[in-house]
Protein backbone atom coordinates (compact mmCIF):
# COMPACT_ATOMS: atom_id res chain seq x y z
CA UNK A 1 0.00 0.00 0.00
CA UNK A 2 1.22 3.26 -0.52
CA UNK A 3 0.14 6.50 1.37
CA UNK A 4 1.55 9.84 0.91
CA UNK A 5 4.15 10.71 3.09
CA UNK A 6 2.82 13.00 6.25
CA UNK A 7 4.17 16.83 5.70
CA UNK A 8 5.05 16.31 9.63
CA UNK A 9 7.55 13.64 10.06
CA UNK A 10 7.61 12.20 13.49
CA UNK A 11 10.63 11.21 14.95
CA UNK A 12 11.19 8.46 17.88
CA UNK A 13 11.60 9.61 21.43
CA UNK A 14 12.00 7.11 23.74
CA UNK A 15 14.17 8.98 25.97
CA UNK A 16 13.10 9.12 29.68
CA UNK A 17 15.91 11.87 30.72
CA UNK A 18 14.71 15.29 31.20
CA UNK A 19 13.98 16.89 27.67
CA UNK A 20 16.11 19.80 27.11
CA UNK A 21 14.11 22.33 25.63
CA UNK A 22 14.49 26.08 24.74
CA UNK A 23 11.53 28.58 24.56
CA UNK A 24 11.81 31.65 21.57
CA UNK A 25 9.04 34.08 22.65
CA UNK A 26 8.58 32.92 26.24
CA UNK A 27 7.36 36.29 27.43
CA UNK A 28 4.17 35.94 25.14
CA UNK A 29 1.11 34.32 26.05
CA UNK A 30 2.38 31.10 24.41
CA UNK A 31 5.66 31.23 26.03
CA UNK A 32 4.45 32.10 29.74
CA UNK A 33 1.57 29.08 29.02
CA UNK A 34 4.61 26.67 27.93
CA UNK A 35 6.69 28.01 31.21
CA UNK A 36 3.90 27.18 33.55
CA UNK A 37 3.67 23.61 32.07
CA UNK A 38 7.26 23.46 32.58
CA UNK A 39 7.52 25.03 35.98
CA UNK A 40 5.27 22.14 36.96
CA UNK A 41 6.98 19.64 36.03
CA UNK A 42 10.68 19.91 36.40
CA UNK A 43 12.21 16.84 36.62
CA UNK A 44 11.18 16.43 33.08
CA UNK A 45 12.32 19.32 31.44
CA UNK A 46 15.90 21.38 31.49
CA UNK A 47 15.70 24.48 29.97
CA UNK A 48 18.58 25.60 28.11
CA UNK A 49 17.49 29.04 26.29
CA UNK A 50 14.71 31.32 26.83
CA UNK A 51 14.26 34.41 24.71
CA UNK A 52 12.12 37.64 24.68
CA UNK A 53 11.63 40.88 22.96
CA UNK A 54 11.57 43.69 25.38
CA UNK A 55 10.11 42.86 28.89
CA UNK A 56 13.22 42.26 30.67
CA UNK A 57 11.95 41.62 34.20
CA UNK A 58 9.78 38.58 33.19
CA UNK A 59 12.56 36.94 31.13
CA UNK A 60 14.74 37.36 34.31
CA UNK A 61 12.19 35.92 36.95
CA UNK A 62 11.55 33.13 33.81
CA UNK A 63 15.11 32.50 33.57
CA UNK A 64 15.59 32.14 37.32
CA UNK A 65 12.93 29.35 37.98
CA UNK A 66 13.97 27.53 34.92
CA UNK A 67 17.49 27.70 35.82
CA UNK A 68 17.85 28.33 32.21
CA UNK A 69 21.16 28.63 30.82
CA UNK A 70 20.46 31.18 28.96
CA UNK A 71 18.29 34.52 28.69
CA UNK A 72 18.02 36.49 25.50
CA UNK A 73 16.32 39.95 25.02
CA UNK A 74 15.96 40.74 21.06
CA UNK A 75 16.12 44.17 21.50
CA UNK A 76 19.83 45.13 21.86
CA UNK A 77 19.61 48.52 24.11
CA UNK A 78 18.40 45.86 26.96
CA UNK A 79 21.68 44.32 27.56
CA UNK A 80 22.80 46.36 30.67
CA UNK A 81 19.50 46.20 32.31
CA UNK A 82 19.03 42.19 31.66
CA UNK A 83 22.77 41.60 33.00
CA UNK A 84 21.98 43.31 35.70
CA UNK A 85 18.74 41.58 36.36
CA UNK A 86 19.97 38.37 36.40
CA UNK A 87 23.63 39.06 38.86
CA UNK A 88 24.55 36.50 41.23
CA UNK A 89 22.53 33.51 39.10
CA UNK A 90 24.65 31.27 36.46
CA UNK A 91 22.20 32.55 33.84
CA UNK A 92 24.50 33.85 30.83
CA UNK A 93 22.60 36.67 29.74
CA UNK A 94 22.94 37.99 25.70
CA UNK A 95 20.69 40.61 22.97
CA UNK A 96 20.24 41.27 19.83
CA UNK A 97 18.38 39.21 16.76
CA UNK A 98 21.38 37.60 15.96
CA UNK A 99 21.78 36.26 19.82
CA UNK A 100 17.82 34.90 19.32
CA UNK A 101 18.85 33.00 16.08
CA UNK A 102 22.11 31.51 18.39
CA UNK A 103 19.58 30.67 21.16
CA UNK A 104 17.57 28.70 19.20
CA UNK A 105 20.82 27.19 17.61
CA UNK A 106 21.72 25.84 20.95
CA UNK A 107 21.62 22.19 21.64
CA UNK A 108 17.73 21.82 22.93
CA UNK A 109 16.19 18.54 20.99
CA UNK A 110 12.71 20.24 21.72
CA UNK A 111 11.93 24.29 20.50
CA UNK A 112 8.86 25.90 21.12
CA UNK A 113 8.39 28.64 18.60
CA UNK A 114 6.46 31.42 20.51
CA UNK A 115 7.56 34.57 18.83
CA UNK A 116 5.30 36.31 16.93
CA UNK A 117 5.31 37.30 12.98
CA UNK A 118 7.69 36.87 10.44
CA UNK A 119 10.78 37.73 13.29
CA UNK A 120 10.40 34.13 14.02
CA UNK A 121 11.04 32.88 10.79
CA UNK A 122 15.18 32.80 10.98
CA UNK A 123 15.40 31.45 14.42
CA UNK A 124 12.96 28.74 14.02
CA UNK A 125 14.44 28.11 10.71
CA UNK A 126 17.66 27.16 12.82
CA UNK A 127 16.31 25.13 15.12
CA UNK A 128 15.05 22.99 12.35
CA UNK A 129 18.07 22.76 10.51
CA UNK A 130 19.83 20.93 13.60
CA UNK A 131 16.89 18.81 13.54
CA UNK A 132 15.11 19.59 16.83
CA UNK A 133 11.59 18.83 17.35
CA UNK A 134 10.18 22.13 16.60
CA UNK A 135 6.31 23.00 18.36
CA UNK A 136 5.04 25.82 16.03
CA UNK A 137 2.76 28.76 17.27
CA UNK A 138 4.36 31.14 15.17
CA UNK A 139 2.12 30.22 12.27
CA UNK A 140 3.06 33.60 10.27
CA UNK A 141 6.75 31.67 9.66
CA UNK A 142 4.50 28.44 7.73
CA UNK A 143 2.27 31.15 6.18
CA UNK A 144 5.17 32.76 4.52
CA UNK A 145 7.88 29.64 4.03
CA UNK A 146 5.47 26.78 4.44
CA UNK A 147 7.46 25.04 1.29
CA UNK A 148 10.65 26.14 2.17
CA UNK A 149 10.44 25.04 5.93
CA UNK A 150 8.73 21.77 5.44
CA UNK A 151 11.84 20.78 2.94
CA UNK A 152 14.37 21.87 5.92
CA UNK A 153 12.23 19.98 8.34
CA UNK A 154 12.61 16.82 5.85
CA UNK A 155 16.07 17.19 5.09
CA UNK A 156 17.43 17.79 8.53
CA UNK A 157 15.31 14.78 9.82
CA UNK A 158 13.32 17.07 12.23
CA UNK A 159 10.10 17.06 13.32
CA UNK A 160 7.45 20.39 12.81
CA UNK A 161 4.43 19.44 15.81
CA UNK A 162 1.72 22.08 15.57
CA UNK A 163 0.89 24.28 18.88
CA UNK A 164 -1.94 26.30 17.25
CA UNK A 165 -5.04 24.77 19.16
CA UNK A 166 -6.81 23.57 15.78
CA UNK A 167 -3.82 21.96 14.19
CA UNK A 168 -3.12 20.03 17.13
CA UNK A 169 -6.44 18.77 17.19
CA UNK A 170 -6.36 18.20 13.59
CA UNK A 171 -2.50 15.98 14.38
CA UNK A 172 -4.54 14.08 17.03
CA UNK A 173 -6.89 12.59 14.86
CA UNK A 174 -5.36 12.25 11.84
CA UNK A 175 -4.86 9.33 10.28
CA UNK A 176 -1.14 9.97 8.80
CA UNK A 177 -1.29 5.67 7.49
CA UNK A 178 -4.56 6.52 5.99
CA UNK A 179 -4.20 9.74 4.70
CA UNK A 180 -6.20 8.90 1.53
CA UNK A 181 -9.11 8.22 3.10
CA UNK A 182 -8.93 11.86 4.36
CA UNK A 183 -11.73 13.75 2.80
CA UNK A 184 -11.89 17.07 4.25
CA UNK A 185 -10.09 18.69 7.12
CA UNK A 186 -12.84 20.84 9.38
CA UNK A 187 -10.86 24.19 11.02
CA UNK A 188 -13.46 25.24 13.48
CA UNK A 189 -13.67 29.34 14.50
CA UNK A 190 -14.70 30.89 17.29
CA UNK A 191 -16.17 33.79 15.30
CA UNK A 192 -14.47 36.34 17.94
CA UNK A 193 -15.71 38.91 19.28
CA UNK A 194 -17.40 40.68 16.22
CA UNK A 195 -19.21 37.48 15.12
CA UNK A 196 -22.64 38.91 15.88
CA UNK A 197 -21.61 42.52 15.09
CA UNK A 198 -23.09 44.26 11.62
CA UNK A 199 -20.12 46.04 9.60
CA UNK A 200 -21.32 49.44 10.13
CA UNK A 201 -20.91 48.60 13.90
CA UNK A 202 -17.33 46.59 13.30
CA UNK A 203 -16.31 50.19 11.63
CA UNK A 204 -16.06 51.85 14.86
CA UNK A 205 -14.55 49.05 16.55
CA UNK A 206 -12.01 49.85 19.04
CA UNK A 207 -8.93 47.90 19.42
CA UNK A 208 -9.92 47.64 22.76
CA UNK A 209 -12.64 45.87 21.53
CA UNK A 210 -10.92 43.35 18.79
CA UNK A 211 -8.61 42.48 21.59
CA UNK A 212 -10.85 41.19 24.24
CA UNK A 213 -11.69 37.62 22.77
CA UNK A 214 -14.67 36.01 24.22
CA UNK A 215 -12.80 32.27 24.67
CA UNK A 216 -9.36 32.77 24.42
CA UNK A 217 -6.97 34.92 26.18
CA UNK A 218 -3.62 35.66 23.52
CA UNK A 219 -1.65 38.36 22.02
CA UNK A 220 -2.58 41.53 20.86
CA UNK A 221 -1.91 40.40 17.27
CA UNK A 222 -3.74 37.22 16.99
CA UNK A 223 -6.42 38.75 19.12
CA UNK A 224 -6.77 40.97 16.31
CA UNK A 225 -6.58 38.54 13.77
CA UNK A 226 -9.63 36.80 15.27
CA UNK A 227 -11.46 39.28 15.36
CA UNK A 228 -11.38 40.26 11.75
CA UNK A 229 -11.03 35.96 10.97
CA UNK A 230 -7.40 36.67 8.93
CA UNK A 231 -6.29 33.90 12.28
CA UNK A 232 -8.80 31.38 10.62
CA UNK A 233 -7.35 32.35 7.19
CA UNK A 234 -3.87 31.95 8.33
CA UNK A 235 -4.53 28.58 9.65
CA UNK A 236 -6.26 27.19 6.59
CA UNK A 237 -2.56 27.94 4.94
CA UNK A 238 -0.76 26.50 7.98
CA UNK A 239 -2.77 23.20 7.77
CA UNK A 240 -2.42 23.03 3.87
CA UNK A 241 1.52 22.85 4.79
CA UNK A 242 0.91 20.74 7.98
CA UNK A 243 -1.04 17.84 6.61
CA UNK A 244 -0.88 15.62 3.27
CA UNK A 245 -3.97 16.98 1.69
CA UNK A 246 -4.98 19.50 -0.78
CA UNK A 247 -5.62 22.68 -0.98
CA UNK A 248 -9.47 22.21 -2.01
CA UNK A 249 -10.17 19.54 1.04
CA UNK A 250 -9.96 23.08 3.63
CA UNK A 251 -12.99 23.89 4.93
CA UNK A 252 -13.85 26.57 8.20
CA UNK A 253 -16.56 26.40 10.35
CA UNK A 254 -18.18 29.11 12.77
CA UNK A 255 -18.03 27.15 16.45
CA UNK A 256 -18.76 29.80 18.89
CA UNK A 257 -18.21 27.49 21.72
CA UNK A 258 -14.69 26.74 21.00
CA UNK A 259 -15.37 23.44 22.51
CA UNK A 260 -14.45 21.35 19.33
CA UNK A 261 -10.82 22.27 18.27
CA UNK A 262 -11.20 21.03 14.82
CA UNK A 263 -11.97 17.70 12.68
CA UNK A 264 -10.88 15.33 10.41
CA UNK A 265 -13.75 13.56 7.83
CA UNK A 266 -13.36 10.07 6.38
CA UNK A 267 -14.37 8.71 3.09
CA UNK A 268 -16.72 6.41 5.37
CA UNK A 269 -18.16 9.17 6.62
CA UNK A 270 -16.93 9.00 10.03
CA UNK A 271 -16.01 12.40 11.48
CA UNK A 272 -13.41 12.35 14.00
CA UNK A 273 -12.72 15.49 16.19
CA UNK A 274 -10.80 16.81 19.68
CA UNK A 275 -12.26 18.30 21.91
CA UNK A 276 -11.72 20.40 25.38
CA UNK A 277 -12.02 23.82 27.25
CA UNK A 278 -10.59 26.55 25.17
CA UNK A 279 -7.10 26.87 27.59
CA UNK A 280 -3.65 27.01 25.10
CA UNK A 281 -2.27 24.56 27.70
CA UNK A 282 -3.41 21.77 26.50
CA UNK A 283 -2.35 21.81 22.78
CA UNK A 284 0.96 23.16 24.53
CA UNK A 285 0.73 20.06 26.92
CA UNK A 286 0.42 17.67 23.76
CA UNK A 287 3.47 19.10 21.74
CA UNK A 288 5.96 19.11 24.74
CA UNK A 289 4.85 15.38 26.14
CA UNK A 290 4.76 13.92 22.65
CA UNK A 291 5.02 11.57 21.22
CA UNK A 292 3.75 10.67 25.23
CA UNK A 293 0.83 12.67 26.74
CA UNK A 294 1.52 14.88 30.26
CA UNK A 295 -0.96 15.95 32.91
CA UNK A 296 -1.81 19.60 31.98
CA UNK A 297 -4.13 21.79 34.92
CA UNK A 298 -6.52 22.63 32.75
CA UNK A 299 -10.44 23.03 33.17
CA UNK A 300 -12.07 19.42 32.97
CA UNK A 301 -14.46 20.04 29.68
CA UNK A 302 -18.40 19.24 31.22
CA UNK A 303 -20.20 18.44 28.14
CA UNK A 304 -23.58 18.86 30.32
CA UNK A 305 -22.58 22.36 31.59
CA UNK A 306 -21.93 23.54 28.03
CA UNK A 307 -24.97 22.31 26.85
CA UNK A 308 -25.30 23.10 23.14
CA UNK A 309 -22.39 22.77 20.84
CA UNK A 310 -23.63 25.22 17.52
CA UNK A 311 -21.90 25.38 14.04
CA UNK A 312 -22.56 28.28 11.46
CA UNK A 313 -20.86 29.04 7.79
CA UNK A 314 -18.37 31.96 8.23
CA UNK A 315 -19.88 35.39 6.49
CA UNK A 316 -17.14 36.48 3.91
CA UNK A 317 -18.74 39.44 3.16
CA UNK A 318 -18.33 41.02 7.04
CA UNK A 319 -14.94 38.82 7.04
CA UNK A 320 -13.50 39.25 4.34
CA UNK A 321 -10.03 38.53 5.42
CA UNK A 322 -11.01 34.93 5.39
CA UNK A 323 -11.54 35.48 1.50
CA UNK A 324 -8.41 36.81 1.06
CA UNK A 325 -6.35 35.04 3.03
CA UNK A 326 -8.13 31.38 0.69
CA UNK A 327 -7.18 33.43 -2.46
CA UNK A 328 -3.55 33.65 -1.50
CA UNK A 329 -3.35 30.07 -0.82
CA UNK A 330 -4.56 28.84 -4.29
CA UNK A 331 -2.32 31.68 -5.84
CA UNK A 332 0.18 30.00 -4.04
CA UNK A 333 4.33 31.16 -4.20
CA UNK A 334 4.75 34.13 -2.39
CA UNK A 335 1.38 35.58 -2.26
CA UNK A 336 0.76 33.95 1.23
CA UNK A 337 3.91 36.14 2.30
CA UNK A 338 3.31 39.44 0.90
CA UNK A 339 -0.47 38.97 2.49
CA UNK A 340 0.90 38.11 5.93
CA UNK A 341 3.11 40.88 6.31
CA UNK A 342 0.65 43.37 4.47
CA UNK A 343 -1.68 41.98 7.44
CA UNK A 344 0.65 42.90 9.97
CA UNK A 345 1.58 46.07 9.11
CA UNK A 346 -2.45 46.74 8.79
CA UNK A 347 -2.76 45.34 12.54
CA UNK A 348 0.08 47.59 13.36
CA UNK A 349 -1.88 50.37 12.70
CA UNK A 350 -5.25 49.70 14.13
CA UNK A 351 -3.99 49.27 17.17
CA UNK A 352 -1.96 52.82 16.84
CA UNK A 353 -5.91 54.27 15.83
CA UNK A 354 -4.50 54.70 12.53
CA UNK A 355 -6.77 53.27 10.44
CA UNK A 356 -10.39 52.03 11.24
CA UNK A 357 -10.75 47.93 12.05
CA UNK A 358 -12.56 47.22 8.52
CA UNK A 359 -9.73 49.14 7.04
CA UNK A 360 -7.29 46.24 7.62
CA UNK A 361 -8.81 43.59 5.63
CA UNK A 362 -9.26 46.55 2.74
CA UNK A 363 -5.10 47.60 3.61
CA UNK A 364 -4.05 43.78 2.95
CA UNK A 365 -6.43 43.25 -0.20
CA UNK A 366 -5.04 46.67 -1.24
CA UNK A 367 -1.57 45.82 -1.12
CA UNK A 368 -2.13 42.22 -2.61
CA UNK A 369 -3.59 43.76 -6.02
CA UNK A 370 0.23 46.18 -6.08
CA UNK A 371 2.04 43.14 -5.30
CA UNK A 372 2.10 39.90 -8.00
CA UNK A 373 2.55 36.39 -7.04
CA UNK A 374 5.33 34.69 -8.34
CA UNK A 375 7.61 31.47 -7.41
CA UNK A 376 9.30 31.34 -4.19
CA UNK A 377 12.56 29.42 -5.13
CA UNK A 378 14.41 30.14 -1.74
CA UNK A 379 14.52 32.30 1.37
CA UNK A 380 15.96 35.37 0.17
CA UNK A 381 12.77 35.48 -2.03
CA UNK A 382 10.27 35.09 1.03
CA UNK A 383 12.28 37.74 2.80
CA UNK A 384 11.67 40.38 -0.75
CA UNK A 385 8.32 38.81 -0.91
CA UNK A 386 7.41 40.30 3.12
CA UNK A 387 9.26 43.15 1.94
CA UNK A 388 7.07 43.74 -0.85
CA UNK A 389 3.90 43.19 1.09
CA UNK A 390 5.05 45.55 3.77
CA UNK A 391 6.13 48.51 1.65
CA UNK A 392 2.57 48.25 -0.31
CA UNK A 393 0.54 48.12 2.68
CA UNK A 394 2.61 51.08 4.05
CA UNK A 395 1.58 52.88 1.20
CA UNK A 396 -2.14 51.91 1.54
CA UNK A 397 -2.07 52.71 5.36
CA UNK A 398 -0.86 56.05 4.02
CA UNK A 399 -3.48 56.35 1.45
CA UNK A 400 -6.27 55.71 3.82
CA UNK A 401 -4.95 58.12 6.42
CA UNK A 402 -4.99 60.68 3.67
CA UNK A 403 -8.72 59.64 2.60
CA UNK A 404 -10.01 60.55 6.02
CA UNK A 405 -8.65 63.59 7.03
P1 LIG B 1 2.60 37.52 22.27
O1 LIG B 1 2.61 38.86 21.62
O2 LIG B 1 1.92 37.36 23.57
O3 LIG B 1 4.12 37.02 22.46
C1 LIG B 1 5.07 37.12 21.42
C2 LIG B 1 6.47 36.74 21.91
O4 LIG B 1 7.40 37.05 20.86
C3 LIG B 1 6.92 37.53 23.14
O5 LIG B 1 7.79 36.73 23.92
C4 LIG B 1 7.71 38.69 22.53
O6 LIG B 1 8.66 39.20 23.44
C5 LIG B 1 8.38 37.99 21.36
N1 LIG B 1 8.70 38.90 20.26
C6 LIG B 1 7.88 39.83 19.69
N2 LIG B 1 8.51 40.47 18.69
C7 LIG B 1 9.76 39.95 18.63
C8 LIG B 1 10.89 40.20 17.80
N3 LIG B 1 10.88 41.13 16.83
N4 LIG B 1 12.01 39.46 18.00
C9 LIG B 1 12.05 38.52 18.98
N5 LIG B 1 11.01 38.25 19.79
C10 LIG B 1 9.88 38.94 19.62
O7 LIG B 1 2.02 36.49 21.20
P2 LIG B 1 1.32 35.08 21.47
O8 LIG B 1 -0.13 35.26 21.59
O9 LIG B 1 2.05 34.33 22.51
O10 LIG B 1 1.55 34.40 20.05
C11 LIG B 1 2.81 33.88 19.65
C12 LIG B 1 2.62 33.12 18.35
O11 LIG B 1 1.77 32.01 18.60
C13 LIG B 1 1.95 33.94 17.25
O12 LIG B 1 2.50 33.57 16.02
C14 LIG B 1 0.51 33.50 17.31
O13 LIG B 1 -0.15 33.58 16.07
C15 LIG B 1 0.65 32.06 17.76
N6 LIG B 1 -0.49 31.52 18.47
C16 LIG B 1 -0.89 32.06 19.66
C17 LIG B 1 -1.98 31.55 20.32
C18 LIG B 1 -2.42 32.10 21.67
O14 LIG B 1 -3.33 31.55 22.28
N7 LIG B 1 -1.80 33.15 22.19
C19 LIG B 1 -2.68 30.48 19.79
C20 LIG B 1 -2.25 29.92 18.59
C21 LIG B 1 -1.15 30.46 17.94
MG1 LIG C 1 -5.72 28.74 16.45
Amino acid sequence: MVTPAPRLVPVPNADTAPKRVTILGSTGSIGRNTVDLISRAPERFAVEAITGNRNVALLAEQARTLRARVAVVADPSLYGQLRDALAGSDVLAAAGPEAVAEAAARPAEWVMAAIVGAAGLKPTLGAIRRGAVVALANKECLVCAGDLMVAEVRAHNGALLPVDSEHSAIFQVFEFERAESVERVVLTASGGPFRTWTKERMAEATPEQAVAHPNWSMGAKISVDSATMMNKGLETIEAYHLFPIKKHQLDVVVHPQSVVHSMVAYADGSVLAQMGTPDMRTPIAFALAWPRRMAAPVERLDLVRVGALTFEAPDENRFPALRLARAALAAGGSAPAALNAANEIAVAAFLDRAIGFLDIAAVVEDALAQVPAYPLADLAAVHDADAEGRRAARAAVRRFIARKT
